[in-house]
């Protein structure tokens, strides 16, 4: 077993429309005190935590980090020295022996420096959120940067050393067709990258896009968003493309060239621990699940303090670690194992996947049970259904 360390860089540029994150613009002055920050969290994390009542123990201390994950908000942002000094933090309280070290960039960040300082500092993977190649649909979602750019920045990553890289597209943007849709996928396939996320855009109050929909109001192309079936289609026809074009459908909204799905994500779906640092990050030990506050601003004041970020803390019991199997396992689509799960937690599973399978909500072979192909699109109402 191995340990995945996240941490979480709330700071962006501008606030997107359809974005539902705790992040916030704010001025780069704060940048430096807050990768001071959680330096000291990474650094102190053991005594912190102790604190809270989460003990970690020796041979969890001593796992190798293989995956480190900067997300956000927008960690390219950040000075590289930053981020090194944020990776150096951990080489010396961890066991590092890191394999994929990714950063979350936004295209316009990417210059040549910085992408050889990331590159000297280890990360070794980029995720970029390139939403659509079309500019009218970044320009309604308030992205700060255009087509141009994606085209721009991929060739300065291929000079400094970086060859893994990861688009993330969204189906159902405001303004985006059928067409647009295409051929987003298109220049996608063009660009040839490594790893490729689809999210389906998500309306809720988190969002100034998603509350206006709510609420029937045309702000901000509210009134352009396209319908829940054609993001289904949207979905479908990315699933298709992506897989004719040599890309290996691993987890319902990824997909990867062999050999390059996220080992770091992976590892929130396989229930691996992860410990993560920063403002809002979340960590899993095994057994129990803990999160930091939210507010950045806060959290630097209280590392500073010398207390600790923790805010939500829980034990997972027995039965919450088996809803977590189906849940989290249901998403890969490998499947999970009933005889496994049955072996591990001393429960029959499958009497409560006949309905769905009598649906057709699910597959089964064998012991192995999987989202239907055709299905995956409406997973959470599987979820909903299972959870019943
Ligand atoms: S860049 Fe990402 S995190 Fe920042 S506002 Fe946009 S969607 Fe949210």
């Amino acid at each position: 077993m191995s340990l995945g360390i996240y941490i979480q860089v709330p700071f962006c540029q501008t606030k997107c429309t359809y974005c539902n994150f705790h992040t916030g613009v704010v001025s780069s002055s704060r940048f430096a005190p807050y990768a001071t920050a959680v330096q000291t969290e990474i650094r102190e994390h053991r005594a912190r935590l102790a604190q809270a009542g989460i003990s970690l123990s020796d041979s969890f201390e001593k796992l190798a980090v293989d995956t480190v994950y900067f997300g956000g908000g927008t960690p390219s942002l950040l000075d590289p020295a930053h981020l090194q000094a944020m990776l150096d933090a951990i080489r010396e309280t961890f066991s590092p022996q890191f394999r994929e070290v990714t950063l979350e960039a936004d295209p316009e960040t990417v210059e040549p420096a910085k992408a050889e300082a990331w590159a000297a500092a280890g990360i070794n993977r980029i995720s970029f959120g390139v939403q659509s190649f079309s500019d009218v649909e970044l320009k309604a979602a308030g992205r700060m940067h255009r087509r141009g750019d994606v085209y721009r920045a991929v060739p300065i990553l291929h000079a400094a050393g970086i060859h893994n890289i990861s688009f993330d597209l969204i189906a159902g943007l405001p303004h985006q067709t059928p067409e647009s849709w295409r051929n987003s996928l298109d220049e996608l396939i063009q660009l040839a990258p490594q790893h490729v996320s689809i999210y389906l855009l998500e309306v809720d109050e988190g969002s100034h896009l998603g509350s206006e929909i709510l609420r029937g109001g045309a702000k901000y192309s509210a009134t352009a968003v396209p319908s829940d079936d054609a993001m289904a289609e949207s979905y479908d026809l990315a699933r298709t493309t992506l897989a004719a074009s040599g890309y290996l459908h691993y987890e319902i909204s990824n997909f990867a060239k062999p050999g390059f799905a996220s080992e770091h994500n992976r590892k929130y779906w396989r229930r691996a621990p992860y410990l993560g640092f920063g403002a809002g990050a979340h960590s899993f030990s095994g057994s129990q699940r803990w999160a930091n506050h939210h507010d950045a601003a806060a959290y630097v004041q209280v590392i500073a303090a010398g207390k600790i970020p923790t805010e939500q803390l829980e034990m997972i019991s027995p039965p919450q670690a088996l809803e977590e199997e189906l849940f989290l396992g249901l998403r890969q689509l490998a499947g999970i194992d009933l005889q496994v799960l049955q072996q591990t937690y001393g429960v029959s599973l499958a009497d409560r996947f006949t309905p769905l399978e009598s649906s057709g909500l699910v597959e089964r072979a064998g012991n192995v049970v999987r989202l239907a192909a055709d299905r995956l699109s409406i997973s959470n109402a599987v979820f909903v259904e299972l959870m019943r």
